[in-house]
């Protein structure tokens, strides 16, 4: 298949070089060390708890269970005791409902999945969401209720800084293949590809090593920001467009990422669940490094395990640098979606004294989604809810982009990010009032 590209992006600087050539490190567990489990790790309704204080849990036992469709399953990362149901850290929310449990015992070992009787089950039993940060329930995708044709395995990882998944196509290619293949046969589709970006050329070459053998097609994206966006992916690869509003379901399309096919390869062939996943740790800190973790383990302890801070850290961002958040606790775990733990020093951070805008048109040029950021601004500024509806605000899928590449250095993104609650609102109304 041709790249058929897609409008607009950037070309920031990608700065992966300090873990882009890092084998993946085991983060040692020990016992005595407390793990915090949120319930709320996927969008969707937070799991549903199933274990009391002072129970004993082996890895991998189920300790919440979907509350929904859009919901998933959640397990124990380690062996040992819970020692508080409550609430826990978490990126977004402050502190949400969530267990902790005191590791008693070091094993490899796991409590299998019961794997249900169809494919999506297995899914949801495994506690998939993906891996990519947009932890949507893989079983949900995975249930598309139009035909499909298509799977796009995103190998892209635009976002600088981050370099997991490289590494886990490196080191896991085959694994990914084989789990992209279950989806595919599962499914009954016709067109299996993987998009990675042209900077990885050793995870293009470990996967070309399989296209033959597995029946697929790797194909070389621009370094683009953010090529990894959904609906830029299957523009670029397959020429179709998502429309407005709609899922990659609606042109015949399924994307998953490269760490979501590894751990259905993990639940369907080896049963095992999602209870840890790769991370990179990097920035400003003394070693650099790409970790396996535990989920629920407290971002202090892999700072530690990276030789500490470079100097006063001054902030830190859970993900990559354009859609990552900022946390403001060390005590924040590791959580299904967390793809990087990014340090900033304050040599890192620009000057973010805003200007006016001036016009320059720079961030219409950039936006991936074809959108005004600089009207949409306007509008933000004012609190036109209306008129950001009319110009399909919701349609952002907050890259960052516009925000990026502003010489006014307007906050685009936190504006249009912030807006759609009220956004969403106007639309609901408007949608019942076509039904009256
Ligand atoms: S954040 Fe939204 S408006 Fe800005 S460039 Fe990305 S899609 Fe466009
Ligand atoms: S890039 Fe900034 S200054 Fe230029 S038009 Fe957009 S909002 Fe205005």
């Amino acid at each position: 298949m041709p790249y058929f590209g897609f409008k607009g992006g950037i070309h920031p600087k990608y700065n992966k070089s300090a873990t882009q050539s890092k084998n993946t490190e085991n983060l040692p567990v020990e016992v005595g060390e407390v793990v915090h489990i949120p319930l709320a790790q996927h969008i969707g309704a937070p799991a549903k708890i199933l274990v009391k204080k002072n129970q004993q849990v082996k890895t991998g036992e189920l300790i919440g269970e979907a509350a929904g469709f859009i919901s998933t399953t959640i397990h124990s990362s380690v062996t040992g005791k819970v020692v508080s149901v409550g609430t826990v850290e978490h990126p977004i929310g402050g502190r949400v409902p969530g267990v902790s449990i005191e590791v008693e015992e070091l094993t490899e070992d796991y409590v299998p999945i019961d794997s249900g009787d169809s494919f999506q089950k297995t899914v949801l039993a495994a506690g998939l969401a993906g891996m990519g940060c947009a932890t949507f329930p893989s079983h949900v995708k995975l249930s598309p209720p139009k035909d499909v044709d298509a799977l796009l395995i995103n190998g892209a990882e635009c976002e600088p800084y981050l370099t997991c998944d490289h590494r886990m196509m490196v080191e896991r290619t085959e694994d990914i293949v084989k789990g992209a293949v279950i989806i595919k046969e599962k499914l009954g589709l016709k067109i299996l590809a993987i998009g990675i970006e042209k900077n990885k050329p050793d995870a293009i070459e470990a996967f070309r090593k399989f296209e033959k053998e597995y029946g697929f097609e790797v194909i070389e994206l621009e370094v683009k920001y953010p090529q990894g966006g959904e609906k830029q992916l299957i523009k670029a690869c397959l020429n179709r467009v998502v429309p407005e509003g709609k899922l990659p379901m609606e042109v015949g399309a399924i994307v998953h990422n490269v760490g979501t096919c590894a751990c259905i390869y993990d639940a369907v062939e080896l049963k095992k669940p999602l209870y840890e996943r790769m991370v990179t740790v990097t920035g400003a800190v003394k070693e650099p490094k790409n970790l396996m973790v535990k989920i629920g383990t407290p971002i202090s302890k892999l700072i530690e395990y990276c030789g500490g801070f470079v100097g006063e850290p001054k902030k830190i961002v859970m993900g990559g640098p354009m859609m990552g958040l900022a946390v403001t606790s060390l005590d924040t775990p590791v959580m299904k979606g967390t793809s990087g733990i990014l340090v900033y020093s304050e040599s890192d951070l620009p000057d973010l004294t805003q200007y006016n805008c001036m016009r320059c048109g720079r961030c219409i040029d950039a936006c991936p989604m074809e959108l005004i950021p600089s009207a949409m601004d306007r509008f933000v500024v004012k609190e036109l809810y209306e008129s950001l509806a009319d110009w399909h605000v919701m349609n952002c899928i907050e890259c960052g982009c516009c925000s990026y590449v502003c010489p006014s250095r307007r906050t685009l993104v936190g504006g249009f990010k912030t807006s759609k609650r009220q956004v969403a609102r106007i639309l609901k109304e408007r949608e019942d009032n076509k039904n009256d």
